[in-house]
């Protein structure tokens, strides 16, 4: 499966390097697993390699599966209405200053009251 990120040389820690105590008291570094991305492109075939890449939390976002356009994690989910939710509030963010109402009908009122030098006359 191939992956493409929005990063070119993008290093995707998927598992970081850690240390372990062996049975016998030892500490062994035992090594996390990477993607290294290579001109915005990674490639496997190793299952475990594609379920780790397409359970992370900035999968949909940096990078995705060729071909898949639907973002999977809750996370993305979240983060995609976040990005709406502010693009809502600029279109009720008041163009005079930075005063955001909750509602169209809430801005009208604000400017109505606040700014009316700037609107002219008002109906
Ligand atoms: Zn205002």
């Amino acid at each position: 499966m191939k992956f493409i990120s929005k990063y070119k040389e993008h290093r995707l820690v998927l598992v970081p390097d850690r240390h372990i105590n062996d049975q016998y008291g030892r500490r062994t570094l035992q090594k996390g697993i990477t993607a290294q991305f290579s001109n915005n492109e990674f490639e496997t075939e190793d299952p475990k390699m594609i379920e780790l890449i397409r359970t992370n939390e900035w999968y949909g976002i940096d990078f995705k599966a060729v071909g898949d356009n639907q973002p999977v994690s809750e996370e993305t989910k979240v983060k995609i209405a976040k990005e709406n939710e502010s693009a809502e509030n600029t279109l009720t963010g008041c163009p005079y200053c930075p005063f955001n109402a909750k509602t169209q009908f809430g801005l009208r009122s604000h400017i109505r009251f606040a700014h009316k030098d700037k609107v002219g006359k008002v109906a």
